[in-house]
């Protein structure tokens, strides 16, 4: 089997004549697929909903990759079906900013090249990580917010959604809760409220790795304001040199610690688990920071790590076989 883009070189521990001796040996690319719905303190009661939408979308998308599909189109496909399940803070049921708003961010980001497409800002699309994965392919340009991103949206031909469809009753209740509350503060949701972000990693059968990021942010956010999940490095980072991954948290904290790009050059030294438990060691230590990642190496070893109580994430152990978490 010749060292090609779908195999990797691991190394047998044998002893021979006494001495330990490492023998090379080829291993066949399996793919692979982890998504996550948010990392905070999601209550028993929305436990279920929560596993069963990352159930869904880490099955449907992984039957897309078993198919051959590649990473970044398996990533987008699990990011829609948790973008249109309302149980998430991403497309339908996103959070309301202080004027009673919604305003989505996301990102696509491909291991092979380093290219990436973003939006932020945008307010009647359903699915801003295809939007972005359209700026991607389609302009020379890297990252389109606010009113821009809208016109591009139309020129692309993607639906456009009147914004009340977005709208969920759980979030209307839930800004009309804080909308005057003086004590308000945006750090304080991270740690009693469910934040739902979801995020996508996929390693395709080719060895290449793709990430994925989408969000209707922080609620009774400033009209404008964007988070981590649009920015690279902060929110998703893919190099197939190094691994992949999606992060998901208090995105002040996260963007100030550029966190996926912090673990992806860990994963170049450490295990795909070690990374991530530094790089939430580091958000925590440097910046008080509150949050989660999900991620794949390059050998396709996956990493979860958060400092919050709860994270939900689903991820492929075997084709057709998922395995789906909530806590520790
Ligand atoms: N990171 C997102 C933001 O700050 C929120 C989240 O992950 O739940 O916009």
């Amino acid at each position: 089997m010749p060292v090609g883009e779908s195999n990797y070189i691991s190394f047998l521990k044998i002893i021979y004549r006494g001495k330990i001796r490492l023998v090379p040996y080829l291993t066949p690319m399996k793919a692979k697929l982890i998504v996550h719905g948010g990392a905070w303190n999601i209550p028993e009661s929305l436990e279920a909903a929560h596993l069963a939408g990352v159930r869904r979308a880490a099955q449907e998308a992984g039957a897309l990759l078993a198919q051959g599909a590649s990473a970044l189109d398996t990533v987008e496909a699990a990011v829609n079906i948790l973008e249109a399940d309302s149980t998430f803070d991403a497309g339908r049921g996103a959070f309301l900013n202080e004027r009673g708003e919604i305003e989505l961010d996301a990102m696509i980001m491909d291991g092979r090249d380093l290219r990436f497409g973003a939006v932020a800002a945008v307010q009647n699309i359903l699915h801003p990580v295809s939007l972005a994965r359209r700026v991607m392919a389609h302009t020379e340009h890297c990252f389109l917010v606010g009113g821009g991103a809208q016109d591009f949206a139309r020129k692309a031909g993607i639906a456009e959604v009147d914004p009340r469809e977005l709208l969920t009753e759980r979030e209307r209740v839930y800004y009309e809760q804080i909308r005057h509350d003086p004590d308000f503060h945006t750090r304080l949701p991270f740690d009693d409220h469910p934040m739902d972000t979801v995020g996508a990693v996929a390693l395709d059968g080719a060895g290449n790795l793709a990430a994925a990021t989408s969000t209707g942010g922080t609620p009774r956010k400033l009209a404008g304001r964007v988070g981590d999940s649009p920015v690279v490095g902060a929110g998703a980072y893919a190099d197939n040199h190094c691994g992949a991954v999606s992060a998901t948290g208090w995105g002040e904290s996260i963007l100030k610690v550029l966190l996926s790009k912090t673990v992806c050059d860990l994963m170049a030294t450490h295990s795909a688990s070690e990374a991530a438990r530094q790089g939430i060691e580091r958000l925590a230590r440097r910046v008080n920071g509150l949050g989660g990642v999900i991620g794949i190496d390059r050998h396709g070893e996956y990493a979860f790590a958060y400092n919050t109580p709860k994270m939900a994430f689903a991820y492929l152990r075997a084709p057709g076989e998922v395995v789906v978490s909530i806590k520790r």
